[in-house]
């Protein structure tokens, strides 16, 4: 499945609810939900306790549902903003390959 897809079953989901969020709430989400992962990272890392009562949790089963979540709510913010994640993100990666490719190149010799 392309991302346009992706794209276009959010905005039917998101439509069938009710509509967009305004875009302070999306971003408030959006940190929420990293928070939520930096949860689960730091405890499937080892760098926090996992508590007596999240004994039972896969945190790496977590970490997948923690990462969904994020791509559900940055998706709703590019098709609210009419940005196509996939062209964007075809750019991007060729910003990082034209930049930053020689550089890492280099540091990793
Ligand atoms: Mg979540």
């Amino acid at each position: 499945m392309e991302l346009r897809e992706l794209q276009k079953i959010v905005d039917e989901f998101i439509n069938e609810i009710g509509g967009y969020w305004e875009d302070p709430i999306i971003l408030a989400r959006m940190i929420e939900e990293l928070g939520e992962i930096a949860h689960v990272l730091q405890r499937l890392k080892g760098f926090r306790p996992i508590a007596k009562e999240d004994s039972h949790i896969n945190f790496e089963a977590e970490l997948e549902l923690e990462i969904g979540d994020l791509l559900f709510v940055l998706i709703s913010l590019a098709n609210k903003r009419n940005i196509d994640l996939e062209a964007v993100l075809i750019k991007v990666i060729e910003k990082y390959r034209q930049r930053d490719l020689p550089k890492w190149k280099r540091i990793l010799k």
